[in-house]
């Protein structure tokens, strides 16, 4: 096992992995720029080094930086989080190239599912089932695009091959607007992901957000850990999310969840990974991978009762996935909400000093965050400040957990969305559970302020 990792990332994820490392008895050697120096994770690090400025492209983008920080504390391995440089493959490569090993898949495997149309035919020929749509990359000649779409029947949505966070997506309901929207698209995409490369898919009217949880070793092991709803989501951002999907049957969880384990020997998938999926009339199509551990892993972790993030180390470290696909129980249901520091109907960021911070507790409470009474959220990054994660026998008794949480919840100096979770957890529909991805956005729109 190692002896020192470096933690390559900020905020509550940055916690997050210290905390396994803790666990594990591994030295957290902790990063951060210069805007995140009174952060909790630096002051409890054993070893912490500053690697820039606030901006994120001279700090946490920054690759000679990280790696000769790791390289000055003599750590062995860099966990890279979610985010920043995670699913950067030529990050990996210079990880391993200085000798250091990354904590994630191989940098072929970053690049394949990286780039979502390669990643795409990976699927297919891997039997997972895919959202109809382009072969591959659209090409450039207008009739021929307009071929594809006529094929693929309106309405389409074109995706920029790079694309990532919600960005670089358009949906296209007429021919009309077609050849437009392709232009858009790429432009954009070549800006913003610096590959103009778009293709096409059919564009699922109201489909559910459901992807699957994956571990792997270096022994040609792999498991899957169920599932995740991740529906409730504004600009295509998760806002919150739940395990098990409502409603959905088991068999065929399992049945696209033996797909993905059997994908991940085909491709020598190795570490924690993510295959998402919209879900509709009780079919499975996939959009994307993702290679490294995501923000919404929480809530798979209180239902099977095993530490993602650890395992991630474990497996990184050469072990083998401490259990077998037969061992893994799924127990009770678990909901996450994301707090971000925001205004919680208009989204505007809500940076600034946070005056009165108390987080929520009791059985079934979990509270992943890196703030505190007089922390200062800086206005560079991500406006997530933390998860408040609940889990409980049943989804009813969760959503109940989650409402007593967010109702303990006090956070004074900043605004956050905790307002609106609050009002989510007690609309008719989302109780019943099984909305789609545009259901927020509707609700959102109802309820204008
Ligand atoms: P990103 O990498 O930016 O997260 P994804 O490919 O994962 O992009 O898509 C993000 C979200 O966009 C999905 O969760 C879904 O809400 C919407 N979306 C993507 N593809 C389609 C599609 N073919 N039909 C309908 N909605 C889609």
């Amino acid at each position: 096992m190692f002896k020192k990792i470096l933690v390559a990332n900020r905020g509550e994820i940055a916690l997050r992995i210290q905390r396994a490392c803790r666990e594990l008895g591994i030295k957290a050697v902790m990063v951060y720029s210069e805007a995140d120096r009174e952060a909790k994770y630096v002051k409890l690090a054993e070893e912490a080094v500053c690697i820039g400025p606030a901006s994120s492209t001279l700090s946490y983008l920054n690759m000679p930086a990280i790696i000769s920080a790791a390289e000055v504390t003599d750590a062995e391995a860099i966990h890279p989080g979610y985010g920043f440089l995670s699913e950067n493959a030529d990050f990996a490569e210079r990880v391993e190239k200085s000798g250091f090993q990354f904590i994630g898949p191989t940098p072929e495997s970053i690049r394949i599912m990286g780039d979502k149309v390669s990643a795409k035919q990976a699927m297919i020929k891997a039997g997972v089932p895919c959202v109809p749509g382009s072969e591959g990359e659209l090409p450039d000649d207008p009739v021929l695009i307009r071929r594809i779409a006529k094929a693929v029947g309106y309405p389409v949505i074109i995706k920029a091959a790079g694309g990532g966070g919600g960005r670089g997506m358009r949906v296209v309901h007429t021919e009309a607007a077609l050849i437009n929207a392709v232009a858009m698209t790429k432009a954009e995409a070549g800006a913003a992901f610096g590959n103009p490369a778009v293709y096409m898919e059919k564009y699922l009217q109201n489909p559910r957000h459901i992807e699957i949880q994956i571990l792997a070793d270096k022994h040609k092991n792999a498991v899957y850990l169920g599932e995740r709803d991740c529906s409730m989501q504004r600009r295509h951002q998760k806002i919150l999310e739940e395990a098990p999907a409502p409603g959905i049957p088991r068999k065929l969880i399992d049945r696209v969840g033996e797909r993905c384990v059997a994908a991940c020997k085909k491709i020598g998938y190795r570490g924690a990974g993510t295959f998402e999926f919209l879900y509709e009339d009780g079919e499975f199509y996939f959009i994307e991978m993702n290679t490294r551990v995501q923000v919404e892993h929480p809530v798979t972790e209180m239902i099977t009762g095993i530490d993602i993030v650890k395992t991630q180390i474990m497996v990184a470290a050469g072990e083998k996935l401490p259990f077998t696909q037969r061992q893994i129980e799924i127990r009770g249901h678990a909901i996450e909400c994301r707090v971000n520091a925001e205004d919680p109907y208009k989204f505007i960021p809500s940076p600034g000093r946070v005056t009165m911070w108390h987080a929520p507790g009791g059985p079934g409470v979990r509270v992943d965050s890196h703030i505190y009474t007089n922390y200062f959220v800086p206005p560079n990054y991500d406006s997530m400040v933390g998860k408040i994660i609940v889990h409980g026998d049943t989804r009813e008794q969760a959503m109940a957990r989650m409402r007593t949480a967010l109702g303990e919840t006090v956070v004074e100096g900043i605004n956050t969305n905790i307002a609106l979770h609050r009002e989510l957890m007690v609309d008719a529909k989302f109780m019943a559970g099984g909305t789609n991805i545009h259901y927020l956005e509707e609700w959102l729109d109802q309820h204008k302020r």
